[in-house]
């Protein structure tokens, strides 16, 4: 299959030249000169700077701020079937060691920018691959990237989600591209635990990969003989490491109510009795509340928030309130308990992710002691060249004694 791509010479403005010779991936609207020449999203940009030299070539696709991702800096190099044949085949052979480990079946394929395509994700579940399109620009590759990915690997099945805006109309979309579709739920492993996984549904199947280690870690390290309250338990998917490596009691609180049956289910395909377990289906803002009110104090409490939420009662935002959430987990922590505070949120790093910490323990008047700290997995394969794309901080601290 051969299909012409269109090519326009785009003047990045001088500003941003030195970024963009120096490798960084993203073209920010704000770096084009000639805005108006932007017809169709998916055609090539080839990056110029005002006296006509060439920069890179990149695609042309709306992702927030984000104008378009460079694809190359080799000025010959084009962008056809073998190009994305030799990404894709990069992107296998750096995670050969996952696909031969039979005790996690489910990890990140592809991973953006990272993997030298920015806008796009793969993620794999056992055989079964999600392929997640940012924009309409890299949407327009389709054909290319599927074909490479069959070139690549055994396929079993493919389903996508197309994450970029359809005119507010949204249309009820079968997410399945192609292959035999396997019956969910699909159950995958994750270091010889089980999660049901649901590709077909929504945008969120059911798990969030990035945390695989910070999981391991509770389970392996910290969770035997304590109580474990784990809030924006979604699946809960922490819970169910901390019940397998011997929890007494693990507390599951979500508001989502999905979150209850979820969360039964991923307890129930472990071999762990949903009943002996507490499942909460509570804004978590509300359930603190209720904590301090009853002197509930857990030995372990996990806060997984999304970077911007909004319930009936509450706006939360990671970067304005993630100290208070600190506040409200210290007061019901017990001493030398341990905290999991985890974010997501790309508009801050972990120095001050950090401070935040250094600021709720110190408005508690308290002491703690940072035990260990997580970003992302091997997996999800980040690059020098753009900082932000590494945005999961994870750090356990030990509430100490005053
Ligand atoms: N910790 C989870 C992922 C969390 S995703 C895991 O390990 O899989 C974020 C979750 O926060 C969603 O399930 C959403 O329903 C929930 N949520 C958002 N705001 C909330 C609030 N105020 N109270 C309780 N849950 C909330």
């Amino acid at each position: 299959m051969i299909y012409l791509i269109k090519e326009i010479d785009v003047k990045v403005k001088t500003k941003f030249v030195g970024k963009i010779a120096k490798g960084y991936p993203l073209i920010a609207k704000e770096a084009i000169g000639n805005l108006n020449d932007l017809q169709e999203e998916g055609c090539l940009m080839r990056l110029v700077d005002e006296n006509n030299r060439f920069l890179a070539k990149g695609y042309y696709g709306r992702q927030n701020k984000g104008y378009g991702w460079v694809l190359t800096q080799k000025e010959n190099e084009n962008i056809d079937q073998e190009f994305f044949n030799k990404i894709i085949q990069a992107a296998y052979d750096y995670r050969k060691p996952f696909f031969k480990d039979t005790e996690t079946t489910a990890f990140r394929f592809f991973n953006g920018e990272g993997d030298g395509i920015g806008g796009i994700i793969i993620d794999h579940y056992e055989g079964n691959y999600v392929i997640n399109w940012y924009s309409k620009g890299i949407y327009s590759y389709k054909d290319y990237i599927i074909k490479a990915l069959q070139n690549t690997v055994t396929v079993k099945s493919i389903y996508q989600k197309k994450r970029f805006d359809t005119k507010g109309q949204y249309v009820e979309e079968d997410d399945f591209v192609l292959g035999v579709q396997p019956e969910f739920p699909l159950l995958v492993k994750e270091n010889g635990v089980q999660f049901a996984v649901y590709l077909n549904d929504g945008a969120m199947v059911g798990v969030f990969l990035d945390q695989r280690d910070v999981r391991r870690t509770i389970r392996d390290k910290y969770a035997k003989g304590k109580t474990v309250l784990n809030m924006f338990s979604y699946t809960g998917a922490f819970s169910v490491f901390a019940a397998l490596g011997g929890a007494v009691k693990t507390t599951s609180v979500d508001l989502a109510n999905r979150s209850l049956p979820k969360t039964v289910e991923q307890f129930s395909v472990n071999g762990i009795d949903p009943e002996s377990q507490n499942i909460v289906v509570m804004d978590v803002f509300n359930y603190f509340k209720y904590a301090v009110k009853k002197a509930l104090k857990f030995d372990m409490v996990i806060l997984d928030p999304p970077s911007f939420a909004k319930s009936k009662k509450f706006t939360f935002s990671a970067g304005k309130d993630y100290t208070n959430l600190l506040k409200d987990a210290i007061a019901i922590t017990e001493d030398n308990g341990v905290i999991i505070a985890s974010t997501n949120c790309s508009t801050f790093d972990m120095k001050k992710f950090k401070n935040f910490i250094e600021v709720a323990f110190r408005e508690m008047g308290g002491k703690y002691e940072l035990l260990e700290e997580f970003t992302l997995p091997a997996d999800f394969r980040t690059t020098s060249d753009f900082k932000e794309g590494n945005y999961l901080k994870v750090v356990f601290i030990k509430k100490i004694k005053r």
